[in-house]
């Protein structure tokens, strides 16, 4: 008889806290996942390290495999013909990489590569589109992050034409600080006094995401 993995962990307040290959999960988009979900997906899903640089699928290319980031922080880059790249956008634990095979898609116009090490769970392209199939919870809440990455890369480009590289710098910072809970990107004396040095790029993404919560806290999908 094979043992099945442990789908969660009682917590000291006496709820499950989910776990995936024997991992405690962060992931934000895998938290908010109904328990009854849990053993259609966790299954599929296989603990995996990142490393700083690592690409998790490049340019044009096939996307083998998509990511529910567990921790650290990927940057999503458009490549331009002479090799160099601008970053477009950033994912960590509230998100996912991989976002055109939740469509149907199997290729991406962006790169997305790991820019702070970190860990995650891992599903092939087939294996993601099995369990989006078990999962109306799962493919809807990828269908509303696919907005998320979207308003991202609205604004980050319109900040990247008008805004100075200080005010930038202090968005991208607050930004990271964000997705990985943590102020050692650089040391994060004072969060308040990043965000009066941040353009209104930072406020705008933040307002924007409280209404979508909002909105999808009153909907009733
Ligand atoms: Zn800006």
């Amino acid at each position: 008889m094979v043992n099945k993995p442990a789908l969660s962990r009682r917590k000291s307040d006496g709820k499950a806290a989910p776990m995936v290959d024997g991992t405690l999960v962060s992931n934000e988009l895998l938290l908010s996942l109904p328990p009854e979900d849990w053993e259609s997906i966790f299954p599929e899903l296989s603990s995996v390290q990142l490393r700083t640089h690592e690409v998790l699928h490049e340019s044009g290319e096939p996307i083998r495999f998509a990511y529910f980031l567990n921790s650290g922080l990927a940057s999503v880059l458009s490549v331009l013909s002479d090799g160099k790249s601008v970053e477009v956008g950033l994912t960590g634990k509230e998100g996912f990489v991989g976002l055109p095979l939740v469509v149907g898609l199997s290729t991406s116009p962006t790169r997305t590569v790991i820019q702070i090490e970190g860990a995650g769970f891992r599903v092939s392209a087939a294996g993601l589109m099995k369990i989006l199939r078990r999962s109306e919870t799962l493919t809807q809440r990828l269908q509303r992050y696919v907005q998320v990455l979207s308003m991202q890369a609205s604004q980050v480009a319109a900040c990247n034409r008008i805004h100075e590289v200080d005010e930038r710098l202090a968005r991208w910072l607050l930004m990271c600080q964000d997705r990985i809970n943590s102020d050692t990107v650089v040391t994060i004396e004072s969060r308040e006094n990043l965000k009066d040095a941040a353009c209104e790029c930072y406020e705008a993404m933040q307002r924007q995401s409280r209404n979508w919560l909002s909105e999808s806290n009153n909907s009733v999908r």
